[in-house]
This record gives structure tokens, sequence and C-alpha cells, in this order.
């Protein structure tokens, strides 16, 4: 695990194990607010030693800023914390996490002592402020990654724990893909200092403009790509054509799992260009010609793409099955 003082009594940890996915503590003079548990038992111990003996503070309290496995299953790894979400975080826990983790300790022993502990204290209009030492700590709803998203701005230094609403790559889950548009616009104009991404480095106040431009760019390629696809007879086989460096991204991003996270944001933008605008009806609306038998072959690939929940309220969440896509020939 990695750690790095931002500023004055702010901490930000990012995984080694999972995805480069990050968490934040911010320390006042009595005690200390967590954002966010990281992926494996074993690295919310870590965050919470550092707090209590490191530092020497208790954790009064736990914010999720989001109900996925890498961010609130360390719930219970800080019993003493009133834990702070969104309303639907708490009912994603209760609905899915629950069940989801039941199946993770069948395949993954390192969770056997993970219980999920449901957020005490939640949300879901407006902002939350919570005032530690001189800093004011203001949570707010950043939905786009995912419905129940927020963010803790820490105001005096202007630096965003954005949970997964700003990611290297932009994970497309669960809401329009324009509102994550929406959501990476409204952070590039709120004059940080620094973003923490839920997964990725710190992003500093001269890389912010240049990032932000990055994400939605990606969007909006993601978008097109989908929407063309829908027009070839074989979408499946158009999708596998546009890697993630065709998108403006690079495949080093989040520990090498980019390519994976990439291909799942093209079959779930396909799958929602299709659920808006359907596919086409007649012969003459397809981009491409014919071939013997192609309408059984779409029906057939568009029923390959459909990979399981995409909003996977697991571990499984960056791991798609490799046999849903066609290997690279390079
Ligand atoms: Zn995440």
């Amino acid at each position: 695990m990695q750690r790095e003082r931002i500023s004055e009594n702010v901490y930000w940890f990012q995984s080694e194990v999972y995805a480069q996915v990050t968490a934040g503590v911010i320390v006042g003079p009595q005690w200390a607010v967590v954002v966010d548990t990281l992926a494996m038992p074993e690295e919310s111990k870590q965050i919470r030693q550092f707090v209590t003996e490191t530092i020497g503070v208790p954790i009064r309290y736990l914010i999720n800023t989001h109900s996925h496995a890498d961010h609130a299953w360390g719930n219970c790894y800080f019993p003493n914390a009133t834990i702070i979400a969104h309303t639907l975080c708490a009912k994603n826990l209760k609905e899915s996490g629950i069940e989801a983790l039941e199946a993770t300790k069948k395949q993954n022993p390192a969770y056997q002592n993970t219980e999920i502990v449901l957020p005490h204290l939640t949300f879901a209009h407006g902002e939350m402020t919570l005032k530690i030492g001189k800093k004011n700590l203001i949570i707010l709803l950043t939905p786009g990654h995912s419905a129940d998203g927020i963010s803790v701005f820490v105001e005096e230094d202007r630096v965003l724990f954005a949970g997964d609403a700003f990611m290297a790559i932009p994970q497309l889950n669960e809401s329009h893909y324009q509102q994550s548009i929406d959501v990476i616009r409204k952070i590039g104009d709120m004059g940080l200092e620094n973003i923490v991404q839920g997964h990725g480095d710190i992003i500093l106040r001269g890389e912010i403009e240049e990032a932000v431009q990055e994400n939605i760019t990606y969007i909006e390629n993601i978008h097109e790509i989908a929407r063309k696809a829908t027009r070839r007879r074989n979408p499946a086989d158009y999708l596998n054509d546009f890697d993630i460096e065709s998108s403006g991204k690079s495949r080093v991003y989040l520990g090498g799992l980019a390519e994976q996270l990439h291909k799942r944001n093209l079959i779930w933008m396909f799958k929602q260009v299709v659920a808006a605008e359907g596919l086409p009806k007649s012969d003459d609306e397809y981009e491409d010609e014919p071939e013997e038998d192609d309408f059984e072959d779409m029906l057939q690939s568009v029923d390959q793409m459909d990979v399981e929940s995409l909003n996977a309220n697991s571990n499984d969440d960056f791991y798609p099955d490799e046999d849903d896509f066609e290997e690279d020939s390079d």
C-alpha cells in the first residue's frame, strides 16, 4: 500500500494489489475521518493502524464514497466509526453486498472475517458538512459511476476525494453516460488543488483541465463507437476493433486493467444505445453489406455480450470473463 501526505493532516492511500484503488484520511486534533476502505482486509487494517497508532487518534467517522466492494467492504475493520454514505449505498450493501461477499468468501479466504457493516448516517439530497478541527469537509453528491456516489471536499485545502466519479479511465456503470460527463465537468470547475481519483494517481492542479477533457472525450468517443456498432451486422466484431489507445487512453492505467475496463465500457455503452435507440429495423439502415445468415450472426454476437451485471457489487468489478472478448490478434 502506498501512502502520501497531500496537505496538512490530509493523507492518501493507494492499493498496490487491486486496481490502484484509493482511500483517504483527514486528521483533526481529537479524531480522524477515513474516506473509503480499499479492497483487501489487510489494507483496511493498515489504514486503521496508521491513524490509531502512528498518528494516535481514534477514527470517529468513515465515509463510503459508494457501495462497491473496493470502497466499502472494509467497514467492519473500523468498529468504532460512524459510517456516512448515500442512502442508496446502504441499500445496495444490504440488498446485494451481503450476498456478493458471501459468494466471494467461498473463493477467497482473505475475506473470511469480513462482514458487511451498513452505513449509520445517510443522505440523498443536498450536502452534508463535517467540521474537523479547522477544516470543513463538505460531502456532496457525485452520481455517475454509480447512482450512490458521493465525494468529500476538504474545503480549506481544496482537495476532493472523488470516489469513482473520477477515475483514470471512467468506468461507465449505472447512470446515463451524460451524467458521468456532467459530474466530471462539475469537478473540473471546482477550482481544486488536487483530485483524489477513486482509482489512479492524485491529479495535481495543473493537470486537472487536461484530465477532465481526456475523460469527457473518452466517454464521447465510446458513445460514438457504440452508436456506429448498432449499425453493423456484427457489432461485437466492430467494437473489438477499438482498443483502449484508439479511444485516447493508455493501457498502463489501473494496474494493467485498463483494456478490460475499456471493453466493459464499450459493451455497456452499446447496450445503452440499443436501449435508447433500438437496433436497425430494416436492411438499408445498416452501413455494411449483408453476409450470409447475417441477422442470426448479429443476434448471436449481441447475446454473447450479455456479460453479468455491470454493476457488480463485488471484487469482480474489474475482471470480466476472459471469454467475453476475442483475443487481440497482435
Ligand atoms: Zn472502485
